[in-house]
C-alpha cells in the first residue's frame, strides 16, 4: 500500500499476518535493510514484478506489529480527564481513518470545553459536556473500528482482486457516502439510491448485479 508523503517520498506498507513474535524470532539485524527486504520479498514470491519493485527500491525497511483496541471499546468517565485520538481508539490502518477520527475528536472536545466553560455553572457543565463528548466518541469510534475491522479481513483474501476493491469501496460508502465523490471527483447523484439497494444478505449473484451498477456509476471500469 504505497502512500505519498508531504516531502514527496513514498511510504510503502506491506501487510502480512504472522504470530506476534515472528519478526523478533527472525533475529535479523535491524540495520540490515537488504536482509529485511529479502524476508518481505520471499513472503510475496510470485506477485507481479511491478508491485515488487516498491519493495526492491525501498531505501529503508522495518517490521512493525499493528495493534488495535477491541471494536466498541469504552471506559468509565473519570472527572478531570478524557482521551482522544489513538489513545482512545487505536485501530489498524485498513480504513485510513485514524487521523481523521482523532482530528474530529479534538474538534468535538474543544466545542465541549467551550460550551461547558461558558455556562453559568462551569464546573458541573464541563463535567456533563465531557460525558456527552465521550458518549459521542464511543459511537463514532465504534463505527470506524467496525469499518476498519471489516476491511482488515478483506485485505487478507484469496480470489479476484476486483471483487475485493468493490467491497472495500462499498464499505467506505456505507459509512460515509461522500467518500466516493471525494475519490472520484464526480457528483454521483444515483449512488445513495444504489447503495440502499445493496442486499448484503442475498446470494452473491444478485448482489453482483447491483454492485456492477454502482461501479458503473462511479466509472471505476
Ligand atoms: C501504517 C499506518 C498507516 C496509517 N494510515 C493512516 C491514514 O492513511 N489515514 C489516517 O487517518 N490514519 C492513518 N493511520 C493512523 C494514524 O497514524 C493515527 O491514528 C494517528 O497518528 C493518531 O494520532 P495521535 O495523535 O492520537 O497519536 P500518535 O500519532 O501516536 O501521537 C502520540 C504522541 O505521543 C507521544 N508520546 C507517547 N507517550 C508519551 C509520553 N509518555 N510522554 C510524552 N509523549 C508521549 C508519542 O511519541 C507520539 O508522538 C495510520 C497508522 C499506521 C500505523
Amino acid at each position: 500500500m504505497p502512500q505519498y508523503l508531504g516531502d514527496g517520498s513514498i511510504e510503502v506498507g506491506v501487510y502480512i499476518t504472522q504470530p506476534h513474535d515472528w519478526a523478533e524470532n527472525l533475529s535479523l539485524n535491524t540495520q540490515n535493510i537488504e536482509a529485511i527486504k529479502k524476508v518481505i520479498l520471499d513472503e510475496f514470491e510470485g506477485w507481479a514484478p511491478e508491485l515488487l519493485q516498491f519493495i526492491r527500491h525501498s531505501q529503508n525497511a522495518e517490521f512493525r506489529p499493528l495493534y488495535m483496541l477491541p471494536v466498541g471499546w469504552t471506559w468509565e468517565n473519570r472527572p478531570g480527564v478524557t482521551l482522544i485520538g489513538d489513545a482512545a481508539h487505536v485501530m489498524t490502518p485498513f480504513a485510513g481513518q485514524g487521523v481523521n477520527l482523532g482530528m474530529q475528536d479534538a474538534m468535538m472536545l474543544s466545542r465541549a470545553i467551550i460550551k461547558g466553560a461558558n455556562s453559568p455553572a462551569p464546573k458541573d457543565a464541563l463535567s456533563n459536556e465531557i460525558k456527552s463528548f465521550e458518549k459521542d466518541l464511543f459511537i463514532r469510534a465504534k463505527e470506524t473500528a467496525t469499518l476498519t475491522n471489516d476491511l482488515r479481513t478483506m485485505f487478507f483474501f484469496s480470489g479476484l482482486l476486483r471483487s475485493v476493491i468493490e467491497q472495500v469501496v462499498l464499505h467506505h460508502c456505507l459509512l460515509s457516502p461522500g467518500f466516493i465523490e471525494i475519490i472520484s471527483g464526480k457528483n454521483v447523484t444515483r449512488l445513495p439510491h444504489l447503495l440502499s439497494q445493496v442486499p448484503f444478505l442475498l446470494p452473491h449473484a444478485f448482489r453482483d448485479h447491483i454492485l456492477d451498477d454502482v461501479i458503473d456509476e462511479i466509472q471505476f471500469k
